[in-house]
């Protein structure tokens, strides 16, 4: 793992754009099915929009019907960190990257049963996707 960054709040409002900025950092919600990579099929890995770090593989992705991109795992063992959260009345587990903490989305167990089980529910707005090919 890389080393963890840390910056204040002005820089990541400087850096982020204001929806990037409410989800990675305020933990929003993005609306469900608005997200530009809902349907995307493309092949490649899933980078933090915040600190650039690998978080999934288009692998891994899988339509949940639930309006946010879904992938059943991580790329690698610790590319997240996974936190208790309890806001809006609800017992969930939050998903942020463990390379900056920013907030990417929340952890399910209701993913394909063949693979791990679990469903990774993210934020379009908290990843880049970079391609593949020509990388
Ligand atoms: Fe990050």
């Amino acid at each position: 793992m890389t080393d963890k960054i840390q910056k204040t709040d002005a820089e990541w409002r400087e850096e982020l754009t204001s929806e990037q900025y409410a989800v990675l950092r305020k933990a929003a919600t993005e609306r469900p099915f608005t997200g530009e990579y809902v349907h995307e099929k493309t092949q490649g890995t899933y980078h933090c929009a915040a600190c650039g770090q690998a978080l999934f593989s288009s692998d891994t992705k899988f339509d949940s019907g639930s309006g946010w991109p879904s992938f059943w795992d991580v790329i690698q063992e610790g590319s997240v960190e996974l936190k208790p959260d309890y806001s809006h009345g609800m017992n969930r587990t939050e998903v942020v990257c463990s390379r900056c903490g920013g907030h990417l989305g929340h952890l399910f167990d209701d993913g394909p049963r063949d693979k791990t089980g679990q469903r990774y529910c993210i934020n379009s707005v908290a990843l880049e996707l970079k391609p593949a090919t020509g990388e």
